[in-house]
């Protein structure tokens, strides 16, 4: 595991040096609109703790943040209209490392929606 880089985007976004448009706060999870949209909703999730990958994450985080991220997950897409009850739905995608083509070191997942999302990946 590559060792976090504390001066990654993210990491300044929750210290508070690059503003954001948050949607959803909680203890652990900090959720906020990506600021080059894919879709009509894109929301990044983010846990306020230092890991890399969702491997990291899920691997080393205390239960307490797993489950507050999970949960927060699921607050997020009723907020948004995505959830299956209220709405048509989303794609939650996280990217790692070099062949997942993760742009930023700090685990997020992205949550697509508000149109249909396409085929997940493109065949090679
Ligand atoms: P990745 O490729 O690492 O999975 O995705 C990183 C995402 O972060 C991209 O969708 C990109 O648009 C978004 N992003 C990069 N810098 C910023 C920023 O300063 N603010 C916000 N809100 N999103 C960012």
């Amino acid at each position: 595991m590559p060792a976090y880089d504390p001066n990654n985007i993210f990491a300044r976004i929750l210290r508070g040096e690059i503003p954001n448009r948050t949607v959803l706060e909680t203890e652990h999870t900090l959720a906020f609109h990506d600021i080059m949209p894919k879709a009509p909703v894109h929301v990044l999730v983010i846990p306020k703790g230092a890991y890399v990958s969702y491997d990291d994450f899920a691997a080393n985080a205390p239960d307490a943040e797993i489950l507050d991220f999970t949960r927060a997950v699921a607050r997020l897409t009723r907020e948004l209209g995505v959830d299956l009850d209220n709405g048509q739905g989303y794609r939650a995608i996280t990217n790692a490392g070099e062949h997942g083509v993760q742009e930023v070191p700090h685990f997020h997942l992205h949550i697509l929606g508000g149109r249909n999302i396409g085929r997940m990946i493109d065949p090679a």
